[in-house]
């Protein structure tokens, strides 16, 4: 494993102790298992504070934030007019279990935003979204099976916690010690971007499918869009075999256009999934889609879904206060302007160093895979070396660039983010290659 510097880790001593107490509390030291930098053979760093794309750790070092919470900061971390809203909302009191004007708001917000949603219900997370819009395909269609894409990432709930097998389908294993077989084995697999393999599994699957859930850009093996043409064929597919088409769009959904990833490739699902930005950083998320789908609900239908903290006013505020934030004039432009230049400097940055990559991005969307070969899915993915990210990693860390400590995650951009903070981590990407350069000898 890549050594690093004594003086590296004295830079971090005071996260170090930190750490070293978390992991006697909880698991990992984490509440969420990737936060333990254990794929990057590093300890994490603990954050005090963070303003607008910077965060700054307990030992006081200052990064330009590429993590962004996994996606929900795109304004920037700590911005006005969400605090502004979280404050007036907080001072009104914290949750009543009761409506509130703030739901219906937010409520009409998305809806005016994404025409495919014409009705939602909120959660507060993305897991609890996509099992809610599983739990109402099953009962829409009278079937149980569920087709998911190999490296999709839906949440941490049974049916869709479900690992890849080998071949073009598989009968779905759990992925979790803990996970019944019995879930699982009505959750299917294929490989994300073969609309041939889905057309198959339908053929094989007669009348049994409920539903197709995908992330219409995979976010959670780096980022991988959909070839041309697949998301149609999806739809088409869906619709000749009567099974309903989810979206999760918790990743993508407001962040890579206005109306979603399902604006950008003209495809109407019939359940759409949103969380991360929906909520502008605080625990939200929704599903949502046709009436006649979302009307089979609890209490206007029979299936069952319920939330203590569903709605939440202070976060309905800072979901509200965001997506105002990206309405207006040229918001998204800009995004995606920033991120271009970042991913256009990657590129030029690699090739200088000569290392091959390859460079997607979705709005503010970015990933560079280090590999000369295509990558359009899961495989492809995984086949980029763990030893690269790892020296990537840690150069960019330790020049004050946080990265999400992953392969396998996407680097997400915010309004906060400006051209001096691309052009200096364009500057640290440009170290941090020629180390992997290096690092391969
Ligand atoms: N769906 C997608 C596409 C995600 O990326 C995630 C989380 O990263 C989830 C669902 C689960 O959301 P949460 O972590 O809020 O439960």
């Amino acid at each position: 494993m890549t050594q690093i510097p004594i003086q590296t880790i004295s830079r971090y001593a005071k996260s170090l102790k930190a750490f070293e107490q978390a992991k006697k509390l909880m698991p990992g030291g984490v509440n969420s298992p990737v936060r333990a930098f254990s794929a990057v053979g590093r300890n994490p760093v603990t954050v005090e504070k963070a303003k607008g794309a910077m965060v700054t750790d307990i030992d006081g070092n200052v990064y330009i934030d590429y993590i962004l919470s996994y996606g929900p900061i795109i304004l920037g971390h700590a911005d006005d007019r969400v605090l502004a809203a979280i404050n007036k909302a907080a001072q009104k009191g914290a949750s009543f279990g009761m409506p509130t004007l703030g739901e219906i708001k937010l409520a009409q917000k998305v809806c005016d935003m994404v025409p495919s949603v014409e009705i939602l219900r909120f959660v507060n997370s993305g897991t609890e979204a996509t099992m809610s819009a599983l739990r109402v395909a099953r009962a829409a269609t009278g079937r149980d099976k569920i087709v998911k894409f190999v490296g999709c990432y839906h949440g941490h709930h049974d049916s869709l916690l479900v690992q890849a097998g080998s071949g073009m389908t598989t009968l779905g294993a759990p992925s979790s010690p803990g996970v019944p077989k019995s879930v699982t084995q009505n959750t299917l697999l294929i490989e994300f971007n073969d609309a041939a393999a889905l057309a198959e599994l339908f053929e094989q699957h007669l009348d049994e499918i409920a539903a197709v859930i995908v992330e219409p850009i995979a976010g959670n093996m780096g980022c991988i869009p959909p070839v041309d043409g697949y998301l149609q064929t999806m739809r088409e597919l869906c619709t000749q075999h009567g099974a309903i088409l989810i979206f999760d769009e918790v990743m993508t959904g407001l962040r890579v256009a206005p109306g979603c990833a399902q604006a950008i490739y003209g495809v109407s699902p019939d359940l759409t999934c949103l969380g991360k930005v929906v909520g502008g950083g605080l625990p939200c998320a929704a599903y949502g889609g046709k009436e006649e789908l979302m009307r089979l609900v609890s209490p206007d239908g029979k299936v069952y879904q319920a939330g203590t903290l569903s709605g939440n006013p202070i976060a309905m505020g800072a979901g509200l206060a965001t997506l105002e934030g990206m309405s207006e004039d040229g918001a998204y432009e800009r995004l995606d302007e920033l991120s271009k230049r970042l991913a256009d400097g990657l590129a030029v940055a690699a090739a200088d160093a000569g290392v091959a990559l390859q460079t997607h991005r979705v709005g503010s969307m970015v990933c560079p895979f280090m590999t000369d070969k295509p990558v359009i899915n899961y495989q492809d993915a995984i086949a980029c070396s763990d030893e690269d990210f790892k020296v990537f990693f840690g150069s960019m860390l330790d020049q004050g660039i946080m990265l999400a400590p992953s392969l396998y995650e996407t680097w997400f951009v915010s309004l906060s983010h400006d051209e001096v903070l691309i052009d200096q981590t364009i500057a640290a990407a440009r170290v941090a290659y020629q180390a992997v350069a290096e690092a391969r000898g």
